[in-house]
């Protein structure tokens, strides 16, 4: 279904990123890989599908290395046809505790690098008559819990810039859309496991059933594979008319 595009999923050595571009690699699309730690490990996963796989290392706080990488694909890949904003990090403490410094860089990844790649992207997908925003925000771009506010205002953030790209450009061939994931099993979340089970005094399983208990009524971690695969929906032409949405994938966490 996708044979012939190229999708950039930011921040995809890992979790949540490597599944959607391994779901777009499965549907033929060329990646590029962005993000930290092992590369070489996700690169292999990806090229096994036979498609053509690039890396960038873009530290997605900084606005010239993601000019710097959006330059890149233009010149390798000759379009960026799929835009995955999924690079995000995550820091837990109380407001008055919050070190200004992690308020910085989570505003910088989580929300205006997306700025950034979409600026930069949205006048080759016009001018092709094609083009996917997807913005991975969160549960937590539409509710919030305690102890996150600079996670919770970015991923709002998200979600409102995601409404008003899709405005701008709803009469065109490009969607953009917000996908927003409730508990995922991945490293972001392994500490806040790893942190619950201390507090608590409980082993990891036992952390993990509580977190889930607290706000995720399936009981069960959503998956990278689900999100990839609602990734590769909003690339349909069955998706062509979904328009400035925040799809959550939540296990029933924002129903309540
Ligand atoms: P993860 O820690 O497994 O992966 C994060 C990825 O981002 C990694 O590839 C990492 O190298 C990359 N990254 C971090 N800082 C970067 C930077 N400055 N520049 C470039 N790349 C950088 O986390 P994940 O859980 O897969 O999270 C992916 C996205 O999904 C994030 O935006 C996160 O907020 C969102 N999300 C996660 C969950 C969850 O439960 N795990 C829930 C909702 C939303």
């Amino acid at each position: 279904m996708l044979k012939g595009k190229t999708a950039l999923v930011t921040g995809s050595t890992s979790g949540i990123g490597l599944g959607v571009a391994l779901r777009l690699a499965a549907q033929g699309a060329n990646i590029v890989l962005n993000g930290f730690g092992d590369v070489a490990g996700p690169r292999a996963q990806v090229e096994a599908l036979g498609v053509r796989v690039g890396y960038h290392g873009a530290d997605m706080s900084k606005p010239a290395e993601i000019e710097a990488m959006m330059a890149y694909i233009e010149s390798e890949f000759g379009a960026c046809d799929i835009l995955v904003n999924n690079a995000g990090i995550q820091h837990v403490a109380a407001v008055e505790d919050f070190p200004p410094e992690r308020w910085d860089a989570i505003l910088a990844i989580n929300l205006s690098s997306a700025f950034h790649t979409t600026r930069l992207a949205l006048p080759g997908m016009k001018q092709r008559g094609w083009g996917r925003i997807l913005n991975i925000a969160s549960v937590h771009g539409l509710v919030a819990s305690a102890q996150k506010s600079a996670y919770v205002a970015a991923k709002h953030g998200l979600v409102g810039f995601t409404k008003s790209v899709a405005l701008e450009i709803a009469s065109s061939s490009v969607t953009a859309n917000a996908i927003c994931p409730g508990w995922v099993l991945t490293p972001l979340v392994q500490k806040q496991v790893d942190a619950r089970a201390a507090a608590d005094g409980v082993d990891g399983e036992e952390a993990k059933r509580r977190l889930l208990a607290e706000k995720q009524p399936s009981l069960r971690f959503t998956t990278p594979e689900q999100l990839g695969e609602l990734a590769v929906f909003l690339c349909s032409e069955a998706a062509s008319n979904v328009c400035g949405q925040a799809w959550s994938l939540d296990g029933g966490w924002t129903a309540q």
